[in-house]
């Protein structure tokens, strides 16, 4: 029997998930008459001809599959006060600013109080499943959680990242109070306008309710073990405040000051066994058990982008369980992961059928996918989208969004695979961003193409004991030909040998036949590999947040492209060492 706890019941939660997830095409369909019945007034949609007509035939034939950039115009006119109804039936309430690392600069996305109902409902179903199989009591959640800067838009609408604005919500408190994850610390440290110093007194917080913590979270897995780091740095401040009893001089904001002083008392004891117990730590292995006994598990986002923090994430965990969390972006979300037992390489995220119109567009093959990148190609080529419940477990789709916040028919940019159906929903496997990172003429390498070289050269430098703390790519064209640049920010110096070995390992890792027959031919010049100063990311981290990006939803750039010239310069102006590969000579 699941817990109940005040209103909030896992039992109800998963019977009303079983419920939609029965009959999803007519879930789907309810879900697409409401958007279009909502929203009927709404400018974009007079303007495509629906004429007041909800049904699916009827939406595909006249509203056409979109991206970012066509909606541009809109959004603007929304963020510059035109009160008339645009995308939506109801205003929109705030701005969202994705993470944007895609492109260097964050997008505006509508949010409004839809999105914040949609979250919850994905927060309480995968905390249904979670808590079946690792049940929590009342208790505390040690939350790396940022929120970003705000502004006012020319038509006075708050702009700040998804996550700030959900964090904003009166909502979301009540939520983490029934699934038992409230974070430990103060508004005033998730809302702080600095995140170093937010950080630290997260990690002072969750000392101070060492016992009651039983989850350790963040939005994306990088945040814990960027964290943890900094912990390492950290650890002796944070005893000594918590010995004395006062919050050390790097904490300036006085509102952060006031709110941390307020839980701070001298407890000496506490202090003693939280050094004790970091000194008695090899190489910080399984730190967050040994200083939260009560934690059950480390939750966040672990799959995509976030894969090659894993390693370092285990590390940190040592004993707990990881759970990777659910799927959704700034624009809306998606799936939830209902199996919380499944390790992270194999999560899957089961679709929500109420939460928005989704539609798939079949990519065979890798091909596929590509030509759909080129401009040159006209979209004649492309697969039809298909309905949820059309999709063919094993196959992959790029997903096509419509929410209840004023997007129709939206390229969201993912691909996914199909792992399999709970009931008539599809669980969703994230495979990577649609866009190709890495091209010079034929050869075409995404996101996680270069994870999968990444992670070839990582078993290379862990013989030598070095660790790839991050990476990013870059095409440099400045030589003809043109070239692959990977930078690496590493734990330690390595011998040149081993980076030579390193740079022909990563040139012969890219195994796309575009790229190994341009090698041969020498179409493409060697891998270039750049070894960077300790903290670059940081630099690079920084340099996003002063943007006005939120730590929360912070993803490293895989690719620096010329029109991200000021990530280009630092990473260039912190270079330590570089060599070109021999692997084709
Ligand atoms: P944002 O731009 O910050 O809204 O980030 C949204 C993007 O993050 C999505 O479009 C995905 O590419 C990625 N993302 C979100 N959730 C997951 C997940 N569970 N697994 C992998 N990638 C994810």
């Amino acid at each position: 029997m699941l817990e109940k706890v005040k209103g909030f019941s896992a039992d109800r939660v998963i019977e009303e998930f079983e419920a939609l997830t029965k009959d999803a095409e007519r879930v789907q369909r309810e879900t697409l008459f409401r958007i279009l019945h909502d929203n009927r007034e709404a400018e974009y949609l007079q303007n495509l001809g629906l004429r007041g007509r909800t049904d699916p035939h009827s939406f595909k034939s006249c509203v056409p599959l979109v991206t970012h950039k066509e909606l541009e115009t809109c959004i603007q006119r929304i963020a510059d006060g035109d009160a008339y109804p645009i995308l939506t039936g109801k205003p929109i309430t705030s701005i969202s600013l994705s993470s944007g690392t895609t492109q260097g600069k964050p997008k505006f996305v509508p949010f409004n109080d839809e999105l914040v109902h949609s979250t919850m409902q994905i927060y309480k179903t995968s905390f249904a499943f979670r808590n079946r199989a690792y049940p929590l009591r009342s208790g505390k959640a040690l939350q790396f959680i940022y929120s970003s800067k705000q502004f006012k838009t020319k038509g006075g609408l708050t702009a700040t990242t998804a996550t700030t604005n959900v964090y904003r919500s009166e909502q979301f408190k009540r939520t983490m109070m029934d699934i038992h994850s409230l974070c430990c610390s103060p508004d005033e440290v998730i809302f702080s306008p600095d995140f170093h110093q937010s950080l630290y007194c997260h990690l002072l917080c969750g000392l101070i309710f060492s016992e009651e913590i039983q989850i350790v979270f963040s939005t994306f897995a990088h945040s814990i073990v960027h964290a943890f780091r900094t912990f390492e740095n950290v650890w002796e401040e944070l005893c000594f405040d918590i010995k004395e009893g006062v919050l050390s001089s790097r904490i300036t904001i006085p509102t952060i000051r006031s709110a941390v002083s307020r839980l701070l008392r001298p407890n000496p004891q506490l202090a003693d066994t939280i050094y004790n117990k970091c000194v008695g730590l090899s190489s910080w292995y399984g730190v967050i058990p040994a200083l939260w006994p009560n934690a059950k598990y480390v939750y966040g986002i672990m799959t995509g982008s976030m894969e090659p923090y894993l390693n370092k994430l285990r590390h940190y965990a040592g004993s707990l369980p990881l759970m990777s969390a659910d799927y959704g972006s700034s624009e809306g979300w998606i799936g939830a992961n209902i199996d919380p037992e499944l390790p992270p390489e194999s999560a899957s995220f089961t679709v929500l059928p109420n939460i928005g119109y989704f539609e798939f567009i079949p990519l065979k093959e890798k091909g596929d996918l590509m030509e759909q990148n080129s401009d040159l190609l006209s979209n004649q080529r492309e697969q039809e989208p298909i309905g949820l419940t059309e999709v063919k477990v094993g196959e992959e789709y790029e997903i096509i969004i419509t929410s209840f916040a004023g997007l129709y028919r939206y390229r969201l940019g993912d691909v996914v695979r199909v792992a399999g159906f709970h009931n008539s929903t599809p669980k969703l496997q994230f495979i990577r961003r649609k866009s190709l990172i890495l091209t010079i003429n034929i050869d075409k390498n995404t996101e996680k193409d270069l994870q999968l070289a990444i992670e070839e050269a990582d078993k290379l430098l862990a013989a030598e004991k070095l660790e790839i703390l991050d990476y990013t790519s870059h095409v440099d064209m400045s030589t003809d030909p043109g070239h692959y640049v990977i930078f690496l920010e590493l734990s330690g110096e390595a011998r040149e040998e081993v980076l030579s070995s390193c740079c022909d390992c990563l040139d012969l890792a890219f195994v796309d036949a575009g790229y190994v027959g341009s090698r041969k031919v020498r179409a493409i010049s060697p891998l270039e590999l750049r070894v960077l100063k300790r903290g670059t990311f940081h630099k690079i981290m920084d340099h996003y947040l002063t943007l006005g990006g939120a730590m929360s939803q912070y993803k490293t750039p895989r690719c620096v492209g010329l029109s991200n010239g000021k990530v280009l310069q630092i990473l260039n102006s912190n270079v330590l060492k570089s060599c070109f590969s021999a692997a084709y000579n």
